[in-house]
């Protein structure tokens, strides 16, 4: 299978915009070549000077964090938009389909709806893992991506490892495993699986356990001809110069967000536990996220009694699968402290 026959003709076909910062790389001393502002900018940083186009100095910092090359790695404004640039690439609007898996991430569908790509859906079994039978019988000619998120959002479980990678053996098209949460997770990234599936995409994000969802910066890691393809389909400069700044910034921390992941899994268990003795909570499902999907009796309604309270989660009881459901996100112990003596005190109310 060669990825670059899956593109769309267009983009095949497309000559990609060429930036000042493409066109001359090397030293020079003036630089009258982009017709930006050479005195300067009116703040501290010289951010007078459009950004590097391939962000080179981050990725390199990242490479040695995530150990996959630079080659292999693409940067974006968020995963969401790795996530809308893979379906504008792969997908002939009005002909070829996604195939995502519900209850899931809602970006994908968004994304696809957005670009006139069809949808098609195979929920989840009821235990959160994938029906790999009604996978395959969904699978077309025109099928290019399968989204599959793991750990899922809002489940919050991992996908069992084997499931996946035979998907990933056997589908003809691009498998986009979104990985919002791994650091959070017990199962190991897929990102050791690069070398062996071309068709393999690995999403990974700054918003969640790196603590940066103002920055917008997210990560998709890929065989070559995919990272080429987005590279050329991507603006021109889609990561601004601040945020390639702090994010180059906070990798020397990343001491410090281990610590936070740490206490954030210790936090969730405790949570989980704490919650399991709440008379109104009928089931807490086992979570390698930040977050906990917790059924309530009424969830709608304690859900707007937190929110009176300033207090709020998301209310996912309207959700295939997730049937009077909230998704907690585990904050730190004084939040989550506050949050179990709300739900007994307004709990007891109702009884
Ligand atoms: C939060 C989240 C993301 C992150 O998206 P960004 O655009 O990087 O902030 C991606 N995928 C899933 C499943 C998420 O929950």
């Amino acid at each position: 299978m060669d990825i670059r026959d899956l593109q769309r003709d267009n983009i095949k076909n497309l000559s990609p915009y060429s930036t000042a910062r493409d066109e001359f790389k090397g030293e020079a001393s003036i630089f009258l070549d982009a017709n930006e502002n050479s005195f300067g900018s009116p703040l501290p940083a010289n951010y007078n000077r459009y950004p590097d186009p391939l962000q080179l100095d981050l990725k390199d910092a990242i490479s040695k964090i995530k150990g996959v090359p630079i080659e292999n790695t693409f940067l974006g404004n968020g995963s969401d938009e790795a996530i809308d640039l893979l379906i504008r690439a792969f997908c002939n609007p009005g002909k070829d389909n996604i195939i995502i898996l519900p209850p899931t991430y809602g970006m994908y569908e968004v994304s696809a709806n957005i670009n006139d790509v069809e949808v098609k859906k195979v929920n989840l079994l009821p235990n959160y893992q994938l029906d790999l039978e009604r996978i395959s019988e969904t699978i077309n000619s025109n099928t290019k991506i399968i989204f599959i998120c793991s750990p899922n959002n809002p489940t919050g479980n991992s996908l069992i490892r084997s499931d996946i990678e035979t998907i990933l053996a056997n589908f003809k098209g691009l498998v986009v495993i979104d990985e919002a949460y791994i650091n959070f997770a017990r199962q190991k990234s897929f990102i050791q699986e690069l070398t062996e599936y071309a068709n393999l995409v690995v999403l990974q994000t700054f918003s969640k356990a790196w603590g940066l969802a103002a920055i917008r910066l997210g990560m998709a890691f890929s065989s070559t001809p995919v990272i080429d393809i987005l590279n050329k389909v991507k603006p021109p400069y889609n990561i601004n110069q601040p945020t390639q700044d702090l994010a180059l910034a906070a990798l020397e921390n990343i001491q410090q967000v281990n610590e936070w992941i740490r206490i954030t899994v210790i936090e969730r268990e405790r949570l989980s536990n704490a919650l399991a003795r709440i008379e109104v909570v009928k089931k807490i499902y086992p979570s390698d996220a930040n977050f906990i999907l917790v059924e309530i009796e009424d969830a709608q309604n304690l859900y707007y009694k937190l929110l009176e309270q300033g207090i709020v989660v998301r209310d996912r009881s309207k959700v295939t699968l997730c049937e009077n459901c909230l998704r907690i996100t585990v904050g730190t112990t004084e939040e989550n402290n506050e949050l179990l003596k709300a739900i007994s005190i307004l709990t007891e109310q109702t009884v």
